[in-house]
């Protein structure tokens, strides 16, 4: 199995003679041994196997190794949300007192979690532009700096990251690049294969991309040496007394570390595992995941086209037009298309997106992205309503962006609905 997909529709599971063709649903909170002993080998990590879902369950962990083999990882993770995997890939690896450098350009609720949060946690964030100067990058760490994290295409900024200049730069510090990598999907862009050590994911929006349940996972790609400077992470690197004083990288490998301490600490500790259910509806969004964002890519290219020979169209974002500053990186990462969100503002302003949105009939009005059904939002009125317009400027969301998630309809359609909210007044 070698094409991306191939492995959507069948990476990680193989039935044996006259087993299920389609995954299992284990609901099953507890799993039977047949002594204290073979149930206490798994509690001391001496022995793999499954014995309460709020750590490991067998449906989430059969999804989690096709997301493993789509980014080309060693090992892999779902949680429970999103917010979920990027708070877990980064609080694995840093403790109160350590120090991250992340891109300014990422999801709201990234944001909030890192500035706030896990500010309160006693872990400080630098954010930098994601098209900062080497110096500005340079500049952001610190002694204590743990990791560098960033998202390939930014939501909703859609500012493409140059993940091997971030990649290269977190390396000479001696730290791990974190890649949110939702937008592009594996089927886009696999921040392994450009230096990227740790992949995160909302598999809520395109992984799942009918809107039925909200996710998330995390994969290493195995190629981060933590031993090289130790002292960084005394996590990976020394005996966790919570484990009879096992050593992560020592008993799991270069490759198994990362997830395995993420499994037994923080997923026994905050218990944010995803149901057996949840797994299994977003193995049925993998399945066609490579034919979705095909779909999803041509149609916001020709809204996006569509939108900028406008005379209401006061500007258009996205990183399939030639006049996006992203376009030669887009180019480079992903020539196969971005993603299908596509932003854009009206000559009108604020007002005038308010005005547009109510005409639409087949782009429906939700807090979502990332569908197979177009959705649009306006961030400044939903969920950046608390910001100050200097507030909205700054973090690249204009009080007048409209956010337009194209689905997997016909591109006519999209572009006559667009057309006939653009002209009436
Ligand atoms: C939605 C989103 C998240 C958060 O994921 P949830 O599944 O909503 O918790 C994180 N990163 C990106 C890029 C997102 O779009």
């Amino acid at each position: 199995m070698t094409q991306i997909g191939t492995k959507c529709v069948q990476a990680g599971y193989r039935p044996q003679n006259g087993e299920p063709r389609q995954i299992p649903i284990i609901q099953s909170t507890t799993f039977r041994y047949e002594s204290s002993a073979a149930m206490g080998k798994l509690f001391d990590l001496e022995a793999s196997g499954y014995f309460y879902s709020r750590l490991q369950n067998p449906t989430a962990d059969t999804v989690a190794a096709k997301i493993c083999e789509l980014e080309g990882g060693t090992a892999a993770m779902l949680t429970s949300s999103g917010q979920a995997a990027n708070f877990f890939a980064v609080f694995n690896i840093c403790s109160a007192g350590d120090h991250v450098v992340a891109s300014s350009a990422i999801y709201g609720g990234t944001f909030n979690l890192f500035a706030v949060t896990m500010k309160r946690m006693g872990i400080e964030f630098t954010f930098v532009k994601p098209d900062c100067s080497d110096e500005e990058l340079e500049a952001a760490f610190q002694p204590n700096t743990k990791a560098v994290f960033g998202e390939t295409v930014a939501n909703p900024a859609l500012a493409v990251l140059d993940i091997e200049r971030f990649a290269q730069v977190a390396h000479s510090h001696g730290v791990p690049l974190i890649i949110d990598n939702t937008f592009p999907t594996p089927v886009n862009c696999r921040p392994f294969e450009w230096g990227a050590d740790i992949v995160t994911h909302s598999t809520t929006k395109y992984m799942d991309g009918h809107g039925s349940q909200v996710g998330g996972a995390i994969v290493d790609s195995g190629k981060f040496d933590w031993t090289a400077q130790s002292e960084k992470f005394p996590g990976l690197t020394t005996p966790d007394a919570s484990y009879h004083g096992i050593v992560y990288v020592e008993k799991f490998g270069q490759g198994g570390a990362f997830i395995t301490k993420c499994v037994a600490q923080l997923m026994r500790d905050f218990g944010a595992s995803p149901a057996p259910m949840n797994a299994f509806l977003l193995n049925f969004g993998l399945e066609s995941l490579h034919l979705r964002m095909k779909r999803h890519c041509e149609n916001a290219q020709k809204v996006a086209e569509f939108l900028e020979a406008r005379p209401e169209v006061a500007w258009v974002n996205y990183a399939g037009l030639k006049s996006s500053p992203y376009y030669e990186l887009a180019q480079k990462y992903m020539p196969n298309g971005t993603c299908g969100v596509v932003s854009f503002g009206l000559v009108g302003g604020r007002d005038a997106a308010e005005v547009f949105m109510s005409k639409l009939q087949i782009a429906q009005i939700a807090t979502h992205v990332a569908d197979a059904r177009t959705c649009v939002l306006h961030p400044a009125n939903a969920t950046h309503r608390q910001l100050s317009e200097a507030e909205l400027e700054a973090c690249g969301v204009g009080a007048d962006l409209i956010r337009l998630s194209c689905g997997i309809e016909d591109a006519d359609d999209l572009i006559a609905d667009l057309a006939q909210a653009l002209e009436t007044k």
